[in-house]
């Protein structure tokens, strides 16, 4: 079957809100927030510590009255240039468009499968600013194949799986790693929906420059429009 709209397809498969952290956070208390470069709070935080970015977020759930925050779809963003695993020299090349949604909770909270699948595979990408440890589902619905990744988890979470193993929707496959163990950074998830993976394993691109954003918009849909938050 020949997919037109993928996007579509995604937002269809379900119908009501779906938690892919712990199930202990209820839908009314996520609140959005914005980590673009036209936020200009951002501006007097020191970005390349992880420690300072942890204390924004906090103070941010504090004042909004929320407990988790959640957002960064499509979202350019000043964070990357803090590493050089983002090509930051280059207005062209420069990655700094983010491809996923991002969950900002505490480390240790757990990651759920927001839908039946497999795992397709995992690998821990250890360069400063990556995802460290990852992992990436694989589902079929309706006869359609696509994935979903889960990136920032903890090295724990990939010491005992294995590739092809069955996961249910709403089981723990995971928790949150820490800034020591996710590429130094406030502890999130990085969840992305992905339909064709050409050919990665265990890491897929999480964030694109200018020039090839088309093409990732279109293979990476919203993971709000699956998640519904
Ligand atoms: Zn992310």
């Amino acid at each position: 079957m020949i997919i037109r709209d993928f996007s579509g397809f995604i937002e269809n498969v379900e119908s009501n809100f779906i938690p892919v952290v712990s199930s202990r956070f209820s839908q009314e208390e996520y609140i959005e927030i914005d980590l673009s470069e036209d936020n200009h709070r951002l501006d007097v935080i020191d970005v390349s510590s992880s420690k300072a970015f942890e204390i924004y977020i906090n103070r941010y759930l504090k004042e909004n009255n929320a407990s988790i925050a959640y957002g960064g779809y499509n979202e350019i963003r000043g964070i990357y240039r803090r590493s050089t695993h983002f090509n930051q020299e280059n207005p062209e090349t420069e990655r700094n468009i983010h491809l996923g949604l991002d969950v900002w909770c505490d480390a240790n909270t757990s990651v759920l499968a927001p839908l039946d699948g497999k795992i397709h595979s995992f690998k821990n990408n250890t360069g400063f600013g990556d995802y460290g440890p990852t992992i990436i589902l694989e589902h079929t619905i309706h006869d359609i194949v696509f994935y979903t990744l889960y990136g920032h988890l903890s090295i724990a979470s990939i010491a005992n799986i294995r590739i092809g193993e069955k996961i249910k929707q709403g089981q723990e496959i995971a928790v949150l790693g820490d800034a020591s163990v996710n590429g130094d950074y406030a502890p999130h998830l990085h969840f992305q929906v992905i339909k064709d993976l050409q050919g990665n394993i265990g890491d897929y691109p999480g964030v694109s420059n200018r020039n090839d954003i088309e093409f990732y918009l279109q293979n990476c849909p919203d993971p709000n429009l699956l998640l519904k938050i």
